[in-house]
C-alpha cells in the first residue's frame, strides 16, 4: 500500500529543556521535524482542508507542546509528543519524530544533536475467554477499561459465545469473545496490560488451563512475528481453536495470518473440516 506523508521541516522552538540548570534558565533552540503519514488521496481528489491534517496547525500544536512543557531529556520530547499527535489527528496513523538541538552544551564543534522516534497506531486482536463467576461481566468491564485506556481504540467487539472447555475438560463451560483494537502499546507493554486486567478480574493462576475468571490473549499484532520465552504473536494454537476463529471470522473473516497467508476464514473452514473428520472416525 501506498504511505502518503506530510513533511514538517525544521520547524523551530525556543525552549527549556535539558538536564542543566542553564537549559532550563537560559533556554535554547529545537528544530522539529515531522513526517506525518495521512492518507491524502481523499483531500486530493476533493481538494477539501478537512479531509486532511492542517500542517499549520500541527507546528502550532508542536510548538505550543514544547514550551508547556519541561523535559529533560530530547528523547521523552519525543516519546511523548509523538504519542500526543498521534492521540490528536485522527488522520495520523504514524509518524516520524526527530528533535534536534543543535546548541546543546557539549563543549566541541558540532552541527547538531538529535533523536527520532517512529510511532504508529497497531491493529491488534485480542480473544476474551471466562469460565468462572460471572462470566460475561469480566469480560464486559475488561472491555470497558481498554475503551477507556488512552493508547488503546476498541474498534469492534464479536458477539460472546459460549463454548466447551479447551485442554483441560474437567470444568465450567467458557464464555468467549474477540476485540478487535487499536493500539499505540508495543507487544510487551500491551500484554502486560492484559495481565493487569486479568488480575483486576481476580485471576488466580493454577492449573494450566484451569478454569479462570477472565483469559485475555493477543492473537494478532499487525502482521507482527514474535517467538519469545513470555510471548508468542501469532497466538500459536488459533488454528485449532473454534471458540477464537468464529470471534475472529465475525470481526475480519478476510485478513490473512501472517505465516500461513491463509484468511481467517479459511482457516476456520480448515478447522471444520477436520473436527468433522475427526468425528466420523
Ligand atoms: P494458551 O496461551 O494456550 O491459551 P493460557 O491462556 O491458559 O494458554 P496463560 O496461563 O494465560 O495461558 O498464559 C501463560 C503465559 O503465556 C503468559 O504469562 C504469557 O507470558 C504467555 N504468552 C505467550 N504468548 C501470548 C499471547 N500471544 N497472548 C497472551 N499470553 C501469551
Ligand atoms: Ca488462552
Ligand atoms: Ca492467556
Amino acid at each position: 500500500m501506498e504511505r502518503d506523508i506530510i513533511k514538517i521541516d525544521n520547524l523551530e522552538v525556543y525552549a527549556y529543556h535539558g538536564v542543566l540548570p542553564a537549559e532550563n534558565e537560559l533556554g535554547q533552540k529545537f528544530y522539529v521535524n515531522a513526517q506525518l503519514e495521512v492518507d491524502l488521496r481523499p483531500a486530493g481528489l476533493k481538494d477539501e482542508l478537512h479531509l486532511s491534517v492542517n500542517y499549520g496547525e500541527v507546528c502550532h500544536f508542536i510548538h505550543d507542546y514544547m514550551t508547556n512543557n519541561r523535559f529533560k531529556l530530547i528523547e521523552a520530547i519525543a516519546e511523548q509528543m509523538a504519542e500526543e499527535v498521534l492521540l490528536h489527528y485522527k488522520r495520523v496513523t504514524g509518524i516520524t519524530l526527530e528533535i534536534r538541538k543543535p546548541q546543546a552544551p557539549i563543549g566541541l564543534a558540532f552541527e547538531s544533536v538529535s533523536v527520532c522516534v517512529h510511532r504508529q497506531w497497531h491493529r491488534t486482536y485480542i480473544a476474551c475467554g471466562s469460565n468462572l463467576g460471572e462470566r460475561e461481566q469480566f469480560i464486559e468491564s475488561a472491555v470497558r477499561s481498554m475503551c477507556n485506556h488512552p493508547s488503546c481504540r476498541v474498534l469492534q467487539e464479536s458477539e460472546l459465545l459460549q463454548s466447551t472447555p479447551y485442554g483441560m475438560e474437567e470444568q465450567g463451560e467458557f464464555v468467549n469473545g474477540v476485540v478487535e483494537m487499536d493500539t499505540l502499546l508495543p507487544p510487551m507493554e500491551l500484554l502486560d496490560y492484559l495481565h493487569t486486567l486479568e488480575q483486576i478480574a481476580g485471576r488466580e493462576r493454577t492449573a494450566h488451563w484451569g478454569p479462570r475468571t477472565l483469559d485475555l490473549d493477543i492473537l494478532l499484532y499487525d502482521d507482527f512475528i514474535i517467538d519469545t520465552e513470555t510471548l508468542t504473536i501469532p497466538h500459536p494454537d488459533m488454528s485449532n481453536r473454534d471458540f477464537v476463529l468464529q470471534p475472529l471470522a465475525e470481526l475480519a473473516g478476510y485478513m490473512r495470518h501472517p505465516l500461513t497467508h491463509l484468511t481467517i476464514q479459511e482457516m476456520l473452514t480448515d478447522l471444520q473440516r477436520r473436527m468433522i473428520a475427526h468425528i466420523k472416525q
